[in-house]
């Protein structure tokens, strides 16, 4: 199997690394023949390429069986604009490789709840998945315009969505709530947004026609929002379009504690696209302190993708036995309470245990 590995920038590299390290030695343990090749993204390709990725970089990963990816951006790029963003380069790989869902699983273990910037008893329990549309929506809405003279300007997007692009994913959800605890939450703004009616109305009858085994309830987007923060363990899956799944991921993302322990997969192509939730961090990288385990579970999703369940599983084990010895790296450490380790102890520990589980 080939796989893309595009660090990227700040604390990518450092965290790819680890988990590239990781997956070999599985492999190697396993008899898999996994090959990596490596290239730029972001702000690493603005550098080389003059492109935050170039046509060169999306032929490879279409090759590939996956891609997995760092994270881009950081000061050095922050006067770039439009198509010279890193993050541009981001939204284009997404574009081209059609991955219009976006899973982002949330789990607080007990090892993490103290990490919660909620209270342990309103965390506890919390075990999600936030599937987000990717490709559609406003983001992508036409017609966008920004016109008229300075003091009475005039600016608007576009929020559509087709009935086969809510569809898909909400097949997607429905799939996954089927492997998990067999419910979906699909979040939208039917009481104000025509395109929420629609939204709500595809994934009724979807769910009627194929998916009956699997609960279907509905919520609106700002009630949502505030059932996270009051009470997130009543989620399983929750289903929702591109702008409110970003704002919502977000917010999920903050309960565990750190960015830095959160995966991502982009699925729904051909190739996937398997990266952390956090971005390249510029204010620690380069010290060896970051957190490696979001990238680590994010190439555990990947193997999950490609049919590789036992290595998947054995990365998951390796950072559970971790955490459960009290490793932590400075963005999760407590005086007193936790051993602080750097980035490549911290991997070197996920690694080993997960060596040992295969
Ligand atoms: P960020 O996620 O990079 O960092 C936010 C905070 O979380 C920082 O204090 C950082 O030190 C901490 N953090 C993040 N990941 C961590 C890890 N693995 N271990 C320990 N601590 C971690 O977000 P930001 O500061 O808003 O953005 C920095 C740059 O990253 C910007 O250029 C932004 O555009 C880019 N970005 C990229 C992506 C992506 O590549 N998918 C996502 C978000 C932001």
């Amino acid at each position: 199997m080939k796989i893309l590995v595009l660090p990227g920038d700040g604390i990518g590299p450092e965290v790819c690394h680890e988990a590239v390290t990781t997956l070999r030695a599985l492999a190697d343990a396993k008899n898999l023949s996994l090959a990596f090749e490596e290239d730029h993204a972001g702000g690493s390709a603005i550098d080389t390429y003059q492109d935050p990725m170039p046509d060169s970089v999306i032929e490879k990963a279409k090759a590939s069986d996956a891609v997995l990816l760092g994270a881009v951006g950081g000061p050095k790029w922050d006067e770039a604009t439009g198509d010279m963003r890193p993050e541009s380069g981001l939204l284009k790989i997404r574009r081209e490789l059609g991955v219009f869902a976006n899973l982002r699983p949330v789990a607080v273990t007990d090892a993490l709840a103290a990490a919660s910037p909620l209270r342990p008893e309103a965390i506890s329990g919390t075990d999600m998945l936030v599937v987000r549309e990717l490709t559609g929506g406003i983001y992508f809405g036409q017609p966008k315009d920004r016109s008229g003279e300075p003091g009475a300007e005039d600016a608007y997007n576009t929020m559509r969505y087709t009935t086969p692009e809510i569809e898909r994913v909400a097949r997607v959800a429905f799939t996954w709530a089927r492997r998990r605890g067999g419910r979906v939450c699909s979040v939208d703004k039917a009481n104000v947004l025509v395109v929420s009616q629609l939204w709500r109305d595809v994934v009724t009858d979807l769910h009627a026609r194929e998916y009956s085994d699997v609960e279907l309830s509905h919520m609106y987007v700002d009630n949502a929002a505030m059932q996270l923060v009051v009470r997130p363990s009543q989620f399983d899956v929750i289903l929702t379009g591109n702008l409110f799944g970003d704002i919502l991921s977000d917010a999920a993302a903050t309960l565990g504690g750190s960015l830095g322990l959160l995966p991502s997969a982009s699925v729904g192509g051909p190739v996937g696209l398997f990266e952390p939730v956090h971005g390249s961090a510029p204010d620690i990288a380069g010290q060896g302190i970051a957190n490696p385990v979001a990238m680590l579970i994010s190439s555990a999703m990947m193997m999950d993708e490609l049919n590789q369940p036992e290595i998947a599983a054995a990365i998951r084990a390796g950072v559970s036995h971790a955490l459960d010895q009290g490793l932590r790296t400075a963005d999760l450490h407590r005086e007193g309470s936790t051993t602080k380790v750097s980035t490549s102890e911290m991997a070197t520990a996920i690694r080993e245990a997960a060596l040992h589980s295969l």
